[in-house]
């Protein structure tokens, strides 16, 4: 249930019913985002009854049958814009994080943030904890990945986006991340996703390769009701039966997940192609789309990479990328998209 206030309601009726929506034993979620002031109650509603509608702070009681609410437009009409310290993501441009998949080296790893920073990205990407499939695949340098992390991000001047994959490394993967990313093979990781809510860091939640974009939004809403709001959704391709490219991009969660959430939609042309000569035309669509951002894998030598080496850019296709990229983003501005 929402419950939308009155615009002369004073702050003491607005506690004062939120104090009573606590004493029913359910939790009220004030939107901060819009031009109304409203609550989100998340619970068991019928106990409010209906002669909350009379009270004279109350313009209307809204009864929302979607099962996310935090993450739902109904809750907060506007766009949630999160601050980065070189960028905003959910603002006109999109934002660019790109890096290789894992972090392998400390040269591996300027260089890459030297060259992606120079030609427009605000976010190096790396893991130093890697979710692999086979158990004999390289699992990252952990620990040792994350000092290189912190030390090419004082050098280089460059927001961190790594990836965490358990709740006990929360802690120290704050220490250098600017971002968490959490993996799609953790997007159903609850004990993960409520860890992560409980931080003030912003969270990039990949979706799951066959999670549905109901499933995806109610991921979100384990992040936010633990008072995290500021989390990215990104799309990286789902399992269909096509086997040309490693996962299928679904571009049409970019303007579905635009009309059901206020969150930022990121996409990952790399993990949803497989494949580097495809990388481009899927970014450019993604934007032209009206993606907020790009998360795109680039190595200073593919061939070498010791993880996604084949969908990795090099140096001189990410270069030659972000100015079609630039383009994209205006025709969808120029369109409204
Ligand atoms: C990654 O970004 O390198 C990664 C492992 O992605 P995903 O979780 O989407 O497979
Ligand atoms: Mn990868």
């Amino acid at each position: 249930m929402i419950i939308i206030f009155d615009s002369e309601a004073t702050s003491e009726q607005i506690h004062e019913i939120m104090d009573h929506v606590r004493n029913l034993d359910l939790t009220p979620y004030r939107s901060e985002g819009n031009k109304q002031d409203l609550i989100g109650i998340i619970g068991d509603t019928d106990k409010i009854g209906s002669n909350l509608q009379s009270h004279p702070a109350v313009k209307e009681l809204v009864q929302t049958d979607r099962d996310y609410k935090l993450a739902s437009r109904d809750f907060q009409s506007q766009d949630t814009a999160i601050s980065l310290p070189h960028t905003t993501v959910g603002s006109d441009q999109p934002t660019i994080m790109a890096g290789p998949c894992a972090i392998e080296s400390y040269e591996q790893t300027v260089s890459t943030a030297r060259h992606v920073k120079e030609h427009g990205a605000t976010l190096l990407r790396g893991g130093a904890y890697k979710p692999r499939t086979s158990p004999y695949s390289f699992q990252g340098l952990g620990e040792e990945g994350l000092e290189i992390l912190q030390q090419v991000k004082n050098e280089v001047d460059i927001s961190i986006v790594t990836e965490v994959m358990s709740p006990d490394n929360v802690n120290l993967v704050n220490q250098v991340a600017d971002v968490f990313q959490i993996g799609s093979r953790n997007m159903q990781n609850f004990p993960l996703l409520k860890e992560v809510g409980k931080t003030d860091t912003p969270i990039l939640l990949k979706r799951a390769m066959s999670g549905t974009l109901r499933e995806f939004l109610l991921a979100a809403e384990y992040i936010l009701r633990e008072g995290n709001r500021e989390v990215m959704l990104c799309e990286r391709g789902i399992k269909t039966f096509q086997n040309a490219t490693r996962n299928t991009l679904d571009l049409s969660a970019v303007p579905v997940l635009q009309e059901k959430t206020h969150l930022p939609v990121i996409i990952d042309p790399s993990h949803a192609s497989g494949n580097n000569t495809y990388v481009p035309a899927l970014a450019k669509g993604a934007v032209a789309a009206g993606a907020d951002g790009l998360l795109v894998e680039v190595h200073p030598d593919p061939p070498s990479a010791r993880c996604d080496g084949e969908q990795s850019l090099t140096f001189e296709q990410f270069k030659t990328l972000i100015p079609e990229i630039q383009a994209h983003a205006s025709v969808s501005a120029d369109t409204g998209m």
